[in-house]
């Protein structure tokens, strides 16, 4: 028998990472600029400690491309690496410089918004590029050094004269991914994935225009110069506090987040969180409408402000899967299955946070301007109604702020709805009978008559309105739900039997004509009562027939 050792060789590695690592090659500019990111924003923290004792300055990372070189140039001013980093970060795969540092400086540097942390996101420069240089100097008092690989595990490791601290990525791009040597392919990429990242990056220049001056001639020419070109905002308004936002500053990081959107949101909820997770971003409540943009544009996940994914799914519950703005954590477990995602604690806490904060934003904004809020109700209903169905914790809370709108434009929440119709609409068994249409203009006769006779009749129109009855009448023993047009009406009129129909003088002379004359007595039997001092000529105990005889008497008679 022998036994032995299997080895894993490194050689093994890079075509698996090429491969497997990440299913979307073109992630790997999002990893390298995170990297950039990452190296300029320890070298903030450790000037900000004391413990690199240079001049910050207002770095910036550059992106750019050499075409005719076949290379992508990712340049930073961070806080570099000697050529024993190197060895040390680089040559080890899957080892993390990002996670030793945050380990090393723990407690001061737990919000610096370092990004990295699997150690891998380096090598996924191979995906792309046939061979990847490293020039590098850091903030320490050592010589630059040169790190050069072609995907295979040999590597060189020489000094450079480089004299600028920071460090420059150089990608060769691999002859199956010339793409990303194109301008505008580079650009959607950068928009996609770093546009709200916190170090400004420069992609190529722009013309601005100079000020015209005061003693500018008649034929002045608008002169301009070439500004580096910034595509990202470093300081995106879900990383600032609630308070140094103004309602206007909420609606242009709206248009910012989709720019090709041109409705503006109905309101916004700002969620702020750093127990027992950490979880920042701001959620939208667009105006519903069938613009096709809207529903593409989805609410976006990031970490550290790098866009991760517009798949929120088993982040953000369900039932707001229809809101649109951003979420920004460091805890979500990335690159992971969803069906881990699911099981994973702190995703279910997040997820029920979310939940919480718009369940109590939708409160407040119910107490503060009720008109306001019932003006709005058309448009959130759905997603409302949907979270009454699919979250537990959701229809707790539901009851302070979920309106059911009647067909005249009242808005009662269920708790003054049964106020209002507790007086006249009970059936024989004493529950309450709620009357609703589905269908204004369908539905039209029938809810006038059971106006006429004082009834409220809801208007809900939402397609998931049947679950919610359902529901509703589940939890509510004491409510029932009728149909205006529904023969069960007939519950809540017999009990109503003694009362007095309200109809007009003329309504009651026009409907006797026609009782009298189109109805054959032999099939129905009408009961016509004595007419009351107050005008109220007769009441009619067939509601079924009633209604018809009312329809007919509205479309002229006839039949
Ligand atoms: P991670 O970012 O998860 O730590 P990476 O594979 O992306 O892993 O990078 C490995 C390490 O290499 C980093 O942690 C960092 O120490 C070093 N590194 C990568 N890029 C740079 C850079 N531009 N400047 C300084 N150090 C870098
Ligand atoms: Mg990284």
């Amino acid at each position: 028998m022998t036994t032995g050792k299997i080895n894993v060789s490194v050689e093994n590695i890079f075509p698996l990472i090429k491969k497997f690592l990440y299913s979307d090659h073109e992630i790997f500019l999002r990893e390298l600029v995170s990297n950039a990111t990452d190296a300029t924003l320890k070298l903030k923290h450790l000037t900000s400690i004391g413990e690199a004792k240079v001049e910050y300055g207002n770095p910036i990372i550059e992106v750019k491309i050499d075409k005719e070189g076949k290379k992508l140039h990712i340049i930073d001013q961070g806080l570099g690496m000697t050529a024993d980093e190197v060895e040390k970060y680089i040559n080890q795969v899957a080892f993390s410089g990002a996670e030793e540092f945050l380990e090393k400086y723990k407690d001061s540097a737990k919000d610096s918004g370092i990004i990295g942390h699997f150690g891998l996101g380096f090598y996924s420069a191979f995906m792309v590029a046939e061979k990847v240089e490293i020039i590098t100097k850091s903030f320490k008092d050592e010589p630059a050094a040169h790190w050069t690989c072609d995907g295979s595990p040999e590597f060189t490791l020489v000094a450079h004269d480089k004299t600028e601290r920071g460090t420059e990525i150089i990608l060769h791009i691999a002859e199956d991914s010339l793409d990303f040597l194109e301008e505008f392919k580079i650009r959607e990429l950068l928009t996609k994935y770093n546009k709200f990242m916190p170090v400004p990056i420069k992609f190529g220049t722009k013309k601005e225009a100079l000020p015209k001056p005061d003693d500018a001639p008649e034929d002045y020419k608008t002169e301009y110069i070439d500004i580096d070109n910034i595509i990202n905002n470093p300081n995106p308004a879900w990383t600032k506090q609630p308070v140094d936002l103004t309602d206007e500053d909420y609606k242009n990081f709206y248009r910012e987040l989709y720019p090709m959107q041109f409705e503006e949101p109905l309101f916004n909820i700002h969620l702020n969180v750093d127990y027992p997770f950490n979880l920042t971003g701001i959620l939208y409540f667009p105006k519903m409408s069938g613009d096709l943009q809207l529903q593409k544009d989805k609410i976006q996940l990031y970490q550290n402000q790098v866009f991760v994914t517009d798949n929120v799914e088993g982040i953000v519950p369900e039932f707001l899967g229809m809101l649109k703005g951003v979420i920004d954590s460091p805890d979500i477990p990335l690159n992971v299955s969803r069906s881990y995602l699911q099981a994973d604690g702190n995703v279910k806490k997040i997820s029920n946070y979310i939940t919480r904060k718009v369940a109590d934003k939708l409160k407040s904004l119910f107490n503060e301007n009720r008109e306001d809020f019932e003006q709005k109700w058309n448009d959130i209903k759905i997603v409302l109604e949907y979270g009454m169905l699919s979250e537990p914790k959701f229809y707790e809370k539901a009851g302070d702020f979920v309106l059911y709108p009647t067909v005249d434009n009242k808005y009662y929440t269920l708790a003054e709805l049964k106020d209002a119709i507790t007086a006249n609409q009970t059936d024989k068994n004493g529950k309450l009978v709620v009357l609703y249409a589905s269908n204004k203009d369908a539905q039209h006769s029938y809810i006038e008559i059971a106006k006429e006779k004082g009834y409220e009749v809801l208007l809900l129109d939402s397609p998931i309105v049947s679950h919610l009855i359902q529901k509703l009448e589940a939890d509510n023993e004491n409510l029932t739900f009728t149909r205006v047009d529904s023969d069960h009406i007939d519950k809540l009129i017999q009990k109503e039997e003694t009362q007095i129909s309200k109809l007009s003088e003329e309504e009651s002379t026009q409907l006797k004509t026609v009782l009298e004359e189109i109805v054959p007595k032999t099939t129905y039997s009408v009961q016509l009562e004595p007419m009351d001092s107050n005008a109220s000529p007769f009441i009619i105990t067939q509601p079924e027939f009633m209604r018809r005889m009312k329809e007919m008497s509205q479309t002229g008679g006839g039949g």
